[in-house]
């Protein structure tokens, strides 16, 4: 059968603000000027007033605010730092790209980085945590910071899927030294091709964040360090000044989908996502957990309905960091989590008869 209920879909959030982006996209490439001009310089004040971080440096995707965010903060061969083992790949490449050693932490039960894991993995080469903010669900923010502050471990923020999501009143990104974003497409804060950011409240850092993503320059044809070519494009921007203008409606309107998955899913055999004391998630992601994931997956596929893995291969079992030598069992609920878990159709425009198919197929599974 085919798939008439995709996991995710991106032209209705397109198609919803249509003109604000056509006429966007007619201004930037009316105005002579593609890169590092007035809408890139806009977007990162934008952003950065939105999110109540004082700087905010535009970069060219995610993966690229991550290992920038380590290089600024000194980190790199030798020094290791904590992050959750159900990580994204990319997470876990942000670290190592500057010759860092990732040190996996087990998740909680809902798949953040679990504050309780942290202690046991110190040793006097940590230099860093990384959290990152899963599907769009905070982590326990007050016992990281705590951890943090304790051990003299700087923290940094991935909020790759986490734009706008709050612990205790306060937006992901704010609470470390260093909050990293992505806008592929998918993120709740997507543009139309890739893009990334980096916020912090030390403005030294984020002086060099704009040295290292311009060639190491800030002069021209003076170059104080290799950088990078990793610049937030004039177009991307002023995509994202639209879309960041309705972020809090893209947000709830999430937030009413995931409310009515929760109100209407009613099958033991699922585990629905929890939502930690404390936190305004954003729903980047609709994950459940199946012991029989595979074959949840075939039938709603059967039934017309598609889903997606996030992720099914974790990262410290992946070929790339097979030098780690972790193997098989070295990290077991990280293992089952990529067994069990399934996202479910989740995107802005999503209608009440498409997610009525989800709902009516998942109580009807006996698998
Ligand atoms: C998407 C994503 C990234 C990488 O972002 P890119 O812009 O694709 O490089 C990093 N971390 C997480 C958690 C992500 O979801």
């Amino acid at each position: 059968m085919n798939i008439e209920v995709p996991q995710g879909k991106l032209a209705p959030g397109f198609f919803r603000y249509q003109s604000e982006y056509e006429a966007a996209a007619l201004r930037v490439l009316r105005s002579g000027r593609y890169i590092l001009g007035s809408e890139v310089e806009a977007f990162e004040k934008e952003f950065a007033d939105y999110l109540g971080s004082p700087f905010c440096v535009g970069l060219a995707n995610g993966l690229d605010a991550l290992w920038i965010a380590f290089r600024l903060l000194g980190i790199g061969e030798g020094d290791e730092v904590i992050v959750q083992g159900n990580a994204y790949i990319a997470c876990v490449m942000g670290i190592t790209i500057n010759g860092a050693t990732p040190v996996f932490v087990e998740p909680d039960e809902n798949y953040q980085l679990d504050p309780g894991g942290i202690e046991e993995k110190l040793t006097s080469r940590t230099k860093a945590v990384l959290v990152v903010h899963l599907y769009g669900q905070p982590a326990r923010m007050d016992r990281i910071c705590a951890l943090c502050e304790r051990h003299h471990l700087k923290l940094v923020e991935d909020c790759a899927q986490s734009h706008g999501a709050r612990f205790d009143g306060r937006v992901t990104g704010t609470f470390g030294d260093i909050g990293c974003f992505s806008f592929y497409p998918s993120k709740n804060l997507g543009g139309f091709g890739d893009g990334g950011a980096l916020v912090t409240r030390h403005e030294e850092l984020a002086k060099r964040a704009r040295v290292i993503r311009n060639y190491g320059s800030e002069k021209r044809y003076h170059n104080q360090e290799v950088g990078a070519n990793s610049r937030l494009d004039e177009l991307q921007a002023a995509m994202l000044r639209v879309k960041l203008s309705h972020l809090e409606e893209i947000n709830s309107e999430r937030k009413q989908l995931a409310g009515n998955y929760l109100k209407e899913i009613h099958n033991p055999r699922l585990v629905l996502p929890g939502v930690i004391e404390a936190t305004e998630p954003v729903w980047h992601q609709f994950v459940v957990r199946s012991e029989n994931r595979d074959a949840l997956s075939g039938y709603l596929a059967s039934r017309g309905i598609g889903t997606l893995i996030h992720y099914p291969i974790p990262p410290h079992l992946s070929e790339a960091y097979g030098y780690l030598g972790l193997g098989k069992g070295s990290l077991k609920r990280t293992e089952l989590f990529a067994d069990q878990v399934l996202s479910l159709p989740m995107f802005n425009g999503m209608t009440g008869d498409e997610q009525r198919r989800v709902t009516d197929a998942l109580n009807a599974f006996t698998g």
